[in-house]
């Protein structure tokens, strides 16, 4: 299918290019030292990755220990109180760990154990990704440090002992803000003087090339699974699908399965407290282009031209920037971006939960509330809402700022 000048045949092939571009995204921005271990993993990658010995591998864990597939649920009470739109969600939420994050941090860590890895370096803001990780480091038996800003150690209990639990080393960063954007520069730095032994294994489709494309293609059996559990179900394809947007990764994983389908795509990205700078993390939305955590993307920028600070309901959302893949399918159109904001977000987390008996994360939940607007507008057809994880780990928060609803 051509879209725009674009062969989406053999889109995710031409995708990104040998020196990781997405048209004018992407990249490699890092220092010459990071740069030839980039190299490296990108090596690795496109002959480790693509063997048959890995594939059988991968497969086999998806199935044995992370529960794949999982299935779609049509959502039945949700769609007959919208109209005559039907509501079908994919279950990331019964991934092993309660959401798609581990679909990428087993692959990574696959790759780490083949590469002769000793030890695995990943940041977290609010622990999920660390989690993901210490989980699949312990599967592996592979050493696992996790940077995490002082600040989110602090708001982030729960997920700090689960990772301690799984043996994972959780060390605190106290520069800056103390947060995610200052836990990444510092797992890059550590990265940057154990190169040989360890492998940095990011949280989404952003950073320097190759994990933009590594990430996506271990999500994009999200996608894959989905079409065909839905034409099975259904017949035929879904009208359009939908799933939120931090970094990318649930999304990207989704979207993979549909680019070359005639099917309508919607990224949704947080816009918080409202379209202030500073109370929305929604970047595609109302960033520009600029480099940040080495890849060239959209982003959100402060007065001095570096990150903005961002805000959203939804820790896994609060980045201020996004793949640079979206930053591509949004100039060419393919997919359409919009964005979601707390309040409504806060409605679609308990009008799911009540109707359908599925608590979805606060970052699924942003998906969950433009596929319901969506289904108004559309009148008729089908809608297929990627659940990127369960909400358990929401639940005191939600409860305690706006009570029961
Ligand atoms: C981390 C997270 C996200 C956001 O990350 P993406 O890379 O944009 O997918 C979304 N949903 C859940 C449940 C998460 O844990």
């Amino acid at each position: 299918m051509y879209f725009n000048g674009t062969n989406f045949d053999t889109y995710l092939k031409d995708y990104p290019d040998e020196k990781g571009y997405f048209g004018r995204y992407g990249g490699v921005y890092v220092s010459p030292e990071l740069t030839a271990a980039m190299a490296e993993i990108a090596d690795a990658y496109y002959t480790i990755c693509k063997s048959r010995k890995f594939i059988a591998e991968l497969r086999r864990i998806r199935k044995e220990f992370q529960g794949r597939p999982t299935p779609i649920s049509h959502l039945e009470r949700l769609s007959a109180s919208l109209g005559n739109v039907q509501l079908y969600a994919k279950r990331e939420d019964l991934n092993h760990t309660g959401a798609h994050k581990l679909n990428h941090c087993m692959g990574e860590a696959l790759l780490a154990k083949y590469m002769g890895k000793k030890k695995v370096i990943a940041e977290t803001g609010a622990g999920q990704h660390g989690v993901a990780m210490a989980t699949a480091a312990a599967y592996f038996g592979l050493q696992c440090d996790v940077y995490m800003g002082q600040v989110d150690i602090e708001k982030q209990a729960p997920n700090v002992a689960r990772m301690q639990i799984l043996g994972a080393n959780v060390i605190p960063v106290t520069e800056g803000l103390a947060t995610l954007k200052e836990a990444v520069d510092a797992a890059f730095a550590a990265y940057a003087a154990d190169y040989t032994n360890s492998i940095y294994c990011i949280g989404s489709v952003v950073g320097p090339h190759p994990f933009p494309l590594m990430v996506r293609d271990f999500q994009a059996v999200v996608g894959i699974e989905a079409r065909e559990q839905f034409v099975e179900m259904t017949g035929e394809l879904p009208d359009a699908v939908v799933a939120c947007v931090g970094g990318g990764s649930n999304s990207m994983g989704m979207f993979a399965g549909f680019l070359n389908d005639p099917v309508k795509i919607y990224g949704i990205e947080p816009l918080g407290r409202g379209p202030a700078l500073g109370d929305h993390a929604a970047s595609l939305q109302y960033g520009t282009e600029g480099v940040m955590h080495g890849f060239n993307s959209i982003m959100l920028k402060g007065a001095d031209g570096g990150p903005a600070p961002v805000y959203s309901v939804a820790s896994g959302l609060d980045y201020p920037s996004s793949g640079p893949e979206h930053a591509f399918l949004r100039d060419l159109g393919r997919v359409k971006y919009d964005v979601v904001g707390d309040e409504e977000t806060i409605d679609a987390f308990f009008t799911l939960s009540r109707m359908e008996g599925i608590i979805p994360a606060i970052e699924s939940a942003h998906a969950v509330a433009y596929a319901m607007k969506l289904a108004k507008e559309m009148g008729r057809g089908s809608v297929l809402i990627n659940l990127s994880g369960r909400g358990d780990k929401d639940m005191d928060y939600v409860i305690s700022h706006y009570g029961i609803r």
